[in-house]
């Protein structure tokens, strides 16, 4: 098929050339006397994505899932209790792994489509007088609905009661995309991915772990071998690794930041927010059609999960827009499989990309018999995105 394939899943994220470029690399000794540079900048340029002078990343040949299980192996004990609340197909499959490795987890059930619930967890935190929560578990950015949660709420509920429970933050698809803040919000591990705001392939799990995380380490008897921080900590701060990292993923890394760098982090997130906003125009003014999210509060700035009318199926429009269009859309996952289709608005896009997920979608939902009307959502975005700045001199860069 000529042209190239619109990718508009929110993960794995567009690669930019001159990061696929900078992964076209020989190999090398990772033992090498120089290899130390490459493993200290990449870990200083990250320090800067999480916001942390006092955490410490981490990389594991992984995905994201990874980090998620190095979080409970290396603070917890068998069996501790720990705190989450379940609002999505990721923030469940945390709480699934957190059973499937013993623990004993309070759920705090949250209707798809809302957020963390902070005055819930104030109410399970204030109720543990005991401190039995041992970790507090919170979704950043719950992808399969495409709904934000407000982490530094959680902080606040939990300083509030004086709870001494770790937090943990999945922020996967929203690290380098929606801002994230390791030291302000005390967040004590944060599990994130290379393939997502970061704009790299899959296959790096990225974390960071605060003083405190690494203290707790230290008496938690949870069994762990490969995702153990300190065999990590200890090689890293030598610039070593205690197994073979992946070398182009390093180098991918490495010019990621840079590219970054060269935008600016806040730029970025506020990049992120305008593009999202001509989404979701597209979405609720010109088709008039409903976000899964439910309220503005809760809108992702890096995927709109949209919701299809009664009687139609959301997954006859992802495989059409496939099949007719050479688009990826996202799929609805579990609860919300054939009700939702995703479109993806994180890493290295700008308008006109995002335009062609736009009409893509809408073809395909036209071809499908969905009651949309042509144009609308092209001409919605067009609307939002030439009435508006970036806030940002992209002119004059
Ligand atoms: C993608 C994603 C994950 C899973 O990450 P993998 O890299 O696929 O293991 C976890 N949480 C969220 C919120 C995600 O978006």
């Amino acid at each position: 098929m000529a042209g190239h394939n619109f990718l508009f899943v929110p993960g794995p994220t567009n690669v930019p050339a001159r990061i696929q470029r900078a992964m076209m690399v020989p190999m090398e000794d990772h033992r090498s006397p120089k290899f130390p540079e490459l493993t200290l900048e990449v870990i200083r340029g990250l320090k800067k994505v999480f916001k942390t002078e006092t955490g410490t990343p981490i990389l594991f040949p992984s995905s994201g899932t990874g980090c998620w299980e190095a979080a409970l192996t290396n603070c917890l004990n068998p069996g501790d209790k720990v705190l989450a609340s379940r609002f999505g197909q990721f923030s469940h499959l945390w709480i699934d792994m957190c059973q499937r490795l013993g623990f004993d987890v309070e759920v705090i059930e949250v209707e798809w489509g809302e957020g963390a619930p902070a005055d819930r967890y104030l109410a399970a935190l204030e109720a543990d007088k005991q401190h039995k929560i041992k970790a507090v578990l919170v979704c950043q950015n719950e992808t399969a609905t495409g709904v934000t949660s407000d982490v530094a709420a959680i902080r606040k509920v939990m300083d509030s009661v004086n709870h001494p429970a770790l937090l943990f933050v999945d922020s996967v698809s929203a690290l380098g995309s929606i801002d994230f803040r390791m030291d302000e919000w005390k967040v004590d591990v944060c599990v994130s991915g290379s393939q997502k705001g970061l704009m790299l392939p899959a296959g790096l799990g990225v974390t960071c772990v605060s003083e405190k995380a690494l203290a707790a380490r230290q008496n938690a008897t949870q069994p762990r071998c490969y995702f153990d921080y300190l065999d990590m900590v200890k090689n890293n701060a030598v610039g070593y690794f205690p197994y073979t990292p992946s070398i182009p993923m390093m180098y991918g890394l490495k010019e990621a930041l840079a590219t970054i760098e060269e935008e600016g982090l806040e730029n970025i997130f506020k990049r992120h927010t305008y593009l999202a906003n001509g989404v979701r125009a597209a979405v609720t003014e010109g088709w008039k059609l409903k976000l899964c999210a439910k309220a503005p509060q809760w809108y992702s700035d890096t995927v709109s999960a949209i919701l299809v009318p009664e009687g139609f199926n959301a997954a006859q429009v992802i495989e059409r827009a496939y099949k007719r269009y050479n688009l990826s859309l996202g799929a609805g996952l579990s609860k919300v499989a054939g009700k939702v289709f995703r479109i993806g608005h994180l890493g290295d896009l700008n308008e006109l990309m995002l335009m062609g997920a736009i009409a893509g979608a809408e073809m395909a939902m036209l071809d499908m018999g969905l009651p949309v009307e042509g144009g609308s959502g092209v001409a919605a975005a067009s609307a939002y995105w030439r009435n508006n700045q970036q806030a940002q001199a992209r002119a004059a860069a």
